[in-house]
C-alpha cells in the first residue's frame, strides 16, 4: 500500500511516500479502503515536537473508507460498509466502558495487536509503528472494529472523515462533556477545525450566547457562519472584559481549544458563577497555568476541567453527526478546505503551520 511515513521527529520532520506491506485481518480487525484522510494538526505536533512518539510510524487518524474484509470474529461491520475511525481506544468491558464512558476505558492497548503477535504494517519485513492504532495516512488501514462506526453512504467521505476527530472532539465537548442546555452561555477559545465544531455543538444543543474568540477577524467571519452569536478578536480587546460584559458578569461554559497558557488562563477567567472551563486544546508537556483558588473561586463554583476527544461514544455520536449532516442540521461542508493527493502532504501541512486553511484532505491516492 502507499502511505506517508514519518521518520523522524523534530521541528523540520516531514513525511515521505513509500511502499508498505499491511496484514490481512485477524479476530476482530477490519481491513478499510482508506478514502478520505484528514490533516488534523495533532499529527503535525506529534512530529514537530519531542512528545515520545515512536519512529518509523504512519501517522494520520482522521479517516473514512470502505470495508474491504474482515476478521473472523468481527460482529459490527461488513464487507462493503461506509465507516468512520474514531480514535477513542477501548475494550468494551471494563468497569469504565460498561458505565458508558469508553473515553476512560482502563485497556485502550485493547485495540493493538498482542506482544508477539506480527506488526500489521512492515516496510521490507521490518516493524513499522501504526499510530493512534490506526495509521491513517495510507490507501489501506487495518484496525479493530471498535473503532469504527458505520454511516450513511449518502455522506461523502471528505465529510465524514472529519467527524472521525474535528467534529467528535470539538462538538463531543459540548455535547458529552458540558451537557451545554438550551440557553446556556458559551465561549469558545480558538476557531480553528475543532473550535468551529465546539461552535456546532453549542448550536446544537441550543446554547444562548456563543462567544466566539479569536485573533483574525477572517476566523471569526468563519465562525459566523457556523452560528456564533458574538465574536471577539482578542488581539484587538481584552477577551474576558468582553465576555463579561456580553453575559451580565460571566460565561456559563468556556472551551480552550488551542492549547496555550494565556487562552486557558483567559477561559477560566471569564466565567461566571457556577460555570466551567474545558481544556480541549493540546498544550506542550510540562505546561501550568496559576489560578487564584482563594475563596471567591470555591464561592462561585467554579470548576476546570480537561476533555480528551470530546468524551465521545462513538457508535453512538458519528452516526449521529453524519445525520445531523444530511439533515442539513451540522456544517460540515466548510470544515474541508482542499482534498489534495498523499503526495502534497508537506506542502498542505506547511499551509495549515501558516494559517488560512481548516483542513485539507487527502483523497487521491494515485500521486
Ligand atoms: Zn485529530
Ligand atoms: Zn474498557
Amino acid at each position: 500500500m502507499k502511505a506517508a511515513l514519518a521518520t523522524e521527529i523534530g521541528p523540520e520532520a516531514r513525511f515521505d511516500i513509500v511502499d508498505l506491506e499491511i496484514d490481512a485481518p485477524k479476530g476482530r480487525e477490519v481491513l478499510l479502503d482508506v478514502r478520505a484522510s484528514g490533516l488534523c494538526h495533532s499529527d503535525l505536533h506529534a512530529i514537530r515536537n519531542d512528545w515520545g512518539f515512536p519512529v518509523p510510524a504512519v501517522f494520520g487518524h482522521e479517516i473514512a473508507g470502505v470495508v474491504l474484509e474482515v476478521g473472523p470474529a468481527v460482529t459490527d461491520v461488513k464487507v462493503g460498509d461506509h465507516v468512520v475511525a474514531c480514535v477513542v481506544p477501548y475494550c468494551g468491558s471494563c468497569r469504565n466502558c460498561l458505565a458508558g464512558r469508553s473515553v476512560d476505558c482502563l485497556h485502550p492497548d485493547y485495540i493493538d495487536r498482542r506482544a508477539g503477535e506480527p506488526p500489521r504494517i512492515t516496510m521490507n519485513g521490518e516493524p513499522i509503528v501504526q499510530q493512534f492504532a490506526v495509521g491513517g495516512f495510507a490507501d489501506k488501514a487495518l484496525v479493530n472494529e471498535n473503532i469504527l462506526a458505520v454511516i450513511d453512504k449518502e455522506v461523502p467521505f471528505p465529510q465524514a472523515c472529519v467527524i472521525g476527530c474535528a467534529v467528535a472532539t470539538g462538538a463531543g465537548a459540548v455535547i458529552n462533556a458540558a451537557h451545554v442546555r438550551v440557553g446556556d452561555s458559551v465561549a469558545v477559545f480558538g476557531t480553528g477545525g475543532v473550535g468551529l465544531n465546539g461552535i456546532s455543538g453549542a448550536v446544537l444543543a441550543g446554547a444562548g450566547r456563543i462567544i466566539a474568540v479569536d485573533i483574525d477577524d477572517a476566523k471569526l467571519d468563519v465562525a459566523r457562519r457556523f452560528g456564533a452569536t458574538h465574536t471577539v478578536n482578542s488581539s484587538q480587546e481584552d477577551a474576558v472584559a468582553a465576555i463579561r460584559e456580553l453575559t451580565g458578569g460571566g460565561v456559563d461554559h468556556s472551551f480552550e481549544f488551542i492549547g496555550l497558557q494565556v487562552t486557558q488562563r483567559q477561559a477560566y477567567e471569564c466565567l461566571g458563577k457556577g460555570g466551567s472551563a474545558y481544556v480541549v486544546g493540546m498544550a506542550k508537556s510540562g505546561s501550568t497555568v496559576v489560578l487564584d483558588t482563594s475563596v471567591p473561586f470555591l464561592s462561585a463554583g467554579k470548576a476546570v476541567r480537561g476533555v480528551s476527544m470530546g468524551s465521545t461514544n462513538l457508535k453512538r455520536d458519528i452516526p449521529m453527526y453524519a445525520d445531523f449532516y444530511l439533515q442539513g442540521r451540522m456544517n460540515l461542508d466548510d470544515l474541508v478546505s482542499q482534498e489534495i493527493a498523499l503526495s502534497e502532504i508537506n506542502d498542505a501541512y506547511d499551509q495549515l503551520s501558516r494559517g488560512g486553511i481548516i483542513r485539507s484532505v487527502i483523497t487521491d491516492w494515485t500521486r
